[in-house]
Formats: C-alpha cells, sequence, structure tokens
C-alpha cells in the first residue's frame, strides 16, 4: 500500500471517502456495522453510494431485540441489500459459554468467541474494512484516522473527525430513523449484559462494560489476514 494512496485517501472524508475507496477497491470493500445508535448515518452514505455493498455485522446472540429489530427496519428504509451476518459457532458457544454467563465471568473471552472470532472469518477476503468510529467517542477513538493500513487491511472510518453536532445534524437533514434504546439514555449500544444507560454529561461510551475496565471488545485490535 502505497503511502501516497493513502494520503490522498486520507485527506479525504463522509461520503467522498466512500467513493474513493470503491473506485480504487470496488470488488473486495465491506463496512462494518452493528446498527447501534449512530449506525444509521455511515449507512445512509452507503446507501447512497453502493447500496449493495457488503454490510459485515455480528450477532453474537445476546444483542437487544430493540438491534434487531432497528437492524431490519433501517436497511429496508435505506435500500440496503448486502448484510451478512456473522454468528459465533455454536459448538464454540456450547464448550466456551454453556452457561451464557462467561460475559460476567470474563468479558475479553465472550467478546473473542462472540465478536472476533464470526468477524474474522466474516472479513477474510476484503482488502477494505468500513466502519463508523468516531474520535469524539474518546478512549483509544480519540486519535484514529480515517485511512490507515492496519493488521493486514485498510481501516477506513470515513465519519472519524465528524463531532456531536455534525452527527445529529445528519440525522435531522436525512430525516434517519433513530434507535429506540438512544430515548432510554443509552448512547452506545452494544450487547445486552454489557450496555447501560448514561448520563447527559457522560462520555458516549461510558454504558460499555460499566465498570468492568474495558473499553473496546476487541474486533478494531486484532489482527485481521496473515499477510
Ligand atoms: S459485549 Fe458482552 S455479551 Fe457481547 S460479546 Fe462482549 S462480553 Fe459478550
Amino acid at each position: 500500500m502505497s503511502g501516497d494512496l493513502l494520503g490522498w485517501l486520507g485527506a479525504l472524508d463522509g461520503e467522498e471517502l466512500l467513493h474513493a475507496l470503491l473506485r480504487v477497491f470496488p470488488g473486495n470493500t465491506a463496512v462494518m456495522s452493528s446498527f447501534g445508535a449512530e449506525s444509521a448515518v455511515l449507512l445512509d452514505l452507503v446507501a447512497r453510494v453502493k447500496p449493495d455493498l457488503p454490510i459485515l455485522s455480528i450477532d453474537t446472540g445476546r444483542l437487544f431485540p430493540e438491534t434487531v429489530a432497528y437492524r431490519d427496519m433501517l436497511l429496508a428504509r435505506l435500500g440496503l441489500t448486502g448484510l451478512r451476518l456473522l454468528r459465533p459457532d455454536p459448538a464454540e458457544a456450547a464448550a466456551r459459554d454453556g452457561d451464557g454467563e462467561l460475559w460476567f465471568r470474563d468479558p475479553d473471552a465472550c467478546c473473542a468467541l462472540r465478536k472476533v472470532a464470526p468477524l474474522k472469518t466474516g472479513a477474510a477476503g476484503f482488502t477494505v474494512l468500513i466502519d463508523g468510529r468516531k474520535r469524539f467517542h474518546g478512549n483509544e477513538r480519540a486519535t484514529i484516522s480515517t485511512v490507515q493500513w492496519a493488521r493486514g487491511v485498510i481501516e477506513a472510518s470515513p465519519l472519524a473527525t465528524w463531532d456531536a453536532e455534525r452527527i445529529e445534524a445528519a440525522f435531522v437533514a436525512r430525516d434517519l430513523p433513530r434507535h429506540p434504546l438512544v430515548a432510554k439514555g443509552i448512547r452506545s449500544i452494544g450487547c445486552q449484559p454489557c450496555t447501560s444507560p448514561v448520563g447527559e454529561g457522560d462520555a458516549v461510551r461510558a454504558g460499555r462494560w460499566s465498570g468492568r475496565g474495558k473499553t473496546e471488545c476487541g474486533i478494531h485490535t486484532t489482527k485481521w489476514t496473515s499477510t
């Protein structure tokens, strides 16, 4: 991956970046989505640029029913046709999480089983993985680039530099539907056992693994390929 190409891509964001990525890597680009609180903004851009783009989404078996319903509604509303649902291996899940409480005993192991492993399988063969991370979400995300060559793929975060106001403006301008849990104070939505509401002044992701000393599930820190 040449520095010139990365530099050119890295100067773009939002819809422009999506267009550029799909011009350069038309057949091996995918977007990852959890269908969480702000997912509609990135997916709306995808719908405008390439509605059949593969969408990698993990059904961990621990999702809120509201997320599943929102996912199906949003796909239909935006006309997106590329959903690829990724699930944990049933035998592995039974062997390592037979009582369904691995999330409590060892959340890192649970995320490795239910998120990282399925996504690693689903992401195989893609050169570009697009995600919805934003710097204003803080912690490890505070310094992310819009584009980087990392862990065997090109990681692209077209909304990395967008702030909360710009995200909200996109919801309003495009009349995008809201995830129903946002109205209940949940501003970052993951699996049901590991997600809680936050206060008005709290960090966006403060309700993820609250009190467990964990801030990321591992899908953004795992090496994707052996190249
Ligand atoms: S977020 Fe919680 S329930 Fe979901 S995979 Fe990670 S530890 Fe398990």
